[in-house]
């Protein structure tokens, strides 16, 4: 018997929950892609992206996930050799450095905080050791969507002024655009990287990439361009040359609605609404932590992230019986551990188009596949999570 039906519930961080909206942009015939819709579609995807990274700089449309957006990134401003610095916090920080490894630069790791942020001590010490001003580049992620930790990103542009270091500040906001703030251009980032697929609701398939002036600057002398990731050739007509190649049509018409439905609801909304999920999912872990069976993969507190909760069983052993009860009994996907003792955390998402339902329904059903596992739980975690939310919805609300 299985409780599971109809459409997959995903919990997962990526490829978030489609609205119907977004997958109806896309229930139409094959358009012309020199004149009319697409075009439109790209002006308004590289408008609304540059809104949501809230910066005035160029954005780049690349047809391919997070890891091309790297790979725009590094092949764009970058030659053989040139030495960039890695803070580390889970992974994909740390990846985003094995592709620049792989594509002929010096690559440095700041190790993290054991489960925590990126070490910022470690990281200035580095830098002001720095004398001759080799590091070229810096590579953070916002939100690190393995560990679960949320970076302070203008803390790390606070180090890089206190030590007077010239490095260019790469931010990886993959998994945090769209759902928690970012200031591109108030917090000095010089690149930042998003995809499709997680904050911005669309369909997977789609990465941006926005450089900012000095970002453009090692561009115009990066020795590892080529001809398809090449921005400067991207910057010309015709809307071909965006994309060197055919634009993605159907994927722009999804990406366009799903931005049409961020502005509606409005950023500070969004930012608000993440907030309170992740608290609400957060009071119900710390309620089931209390059983001392799981616990938060994040020490700090503070350092928790608002799109994606990290759990781990606390005797190291498999979270497997847990997802598959989920996944073949319930209907309901969790994300995967990653990284390092993966096998033992399992991860809930509350980022994208999740609403307190969608995340009432997966806490629900988490609880209800610990008790059917005999996994001790000590508390309730669905009644805190409801008076979490019930505490954090303002009162009075100003008319519709
Ligand atoms: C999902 C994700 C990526 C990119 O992953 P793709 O699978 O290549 O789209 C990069 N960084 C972070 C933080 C992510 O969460």
């Amino acid at each position: 018997m299985a409780f599971g039906c109809g459409v997959e519930a995903l919990a997962i961080p990526g490829p978030t929950p489609l609205p119907d909206r977004v997958v109806r942009a896309m229930c139409r015939p094959s358009t012309d892609i020199y004149d009319g819709v697409s075009v439109k579609a790209t002006e308004a995807v590289l408008t609304g992206v540059a809104r949501v990274f809230r910066t005035e700089s160029p954005v780049y449309i690349q047809i391919a996930n997070g890891h091309g957006g790297w790979e725009s990134a590094l092949s764009n401003v970058f030659s053989r050799g040139e030495r960039v610095l890695v803070l580390e916090s889970g992974n994909y920080a740390v990846n985003w450095g094995r592709m620049a490894e792989a594509m002929g630069l010096a690559v440095e790791v700041v190790p993290g905080q054991p489960r925590g942020p990126v070490d910022l001590d470690a990281f200035e010490d580095r830098l002001r050791a720095d004398r001759e001003g080799a590091i070229k580049a810096v590579i953070v992620v916002q939100i690190d969507t393995a560990s679960g930790v949320a970076n302070d990103i203008p803390a790390v542009r606070a180090v890089l002024d206190r030590a007077g270091h010239g490095a260019l500040l790469f931010v990886d906001a993959v998994a945090s655009l769209g759902c928690v703030p970012f200031e591109m251009d108030a917090w000095g980032v010089d690149l930042a990287v998003g995809a499709s697929q997680k904050g911005l609701m669309a369909p997977p398939g789609l990465a941006y990439v926005a450089a900012g002036p000095r970002a453009l600057a090692a561009h115009a002398e990066a020795g590892l361009r080529t001809r398809y990731w090449d921005w400067t050739l991207r910057d010309a007509e015709p809307h071909y040359a965006k994309y060197c190649g055919t634009p993605p049509t159907h994927l722009l018409f999804a990406q366009a609605e799903a931005l049409a439905m961020l502005f509606e609801e409005g950023l500070a909304a969004i930012f608000a609404r993440h907030t309170a999920l992740a608290q609400a999912t957060r009071a119900a872990i710390a309620a089931w932590a209390e059983g001392c069976a799981l616990e938060f993969f994040i020490r700090d507190a503070a350092c928790r992230s608002d799109t994606v909760s990290t759990v781990m069983l606390s005797d190291g052993s498999s979270s497997e019986p847990l997802r598959t009860l989920c996944r073949q009994r319930y209907g309901l996907v969790l994300g995967v551990g990653q990284g390092e003792t993966a096998e033992a955390k399992f991860r809930i998402a509350h980022m994208g188009h999740c609403s307190a339902p969608m995340l009432m329904g997966t806490l629900g059903t988490v609880q209800s596949a610990l008790e059917h596992l005999g996994l001790p739980f000590g508390r309730d975690g669905v009644a805190a999570a409801a008076s979490a939310l019930a505490e954090r919805l303002p009162t009075e609300t100003a008319p519709a």
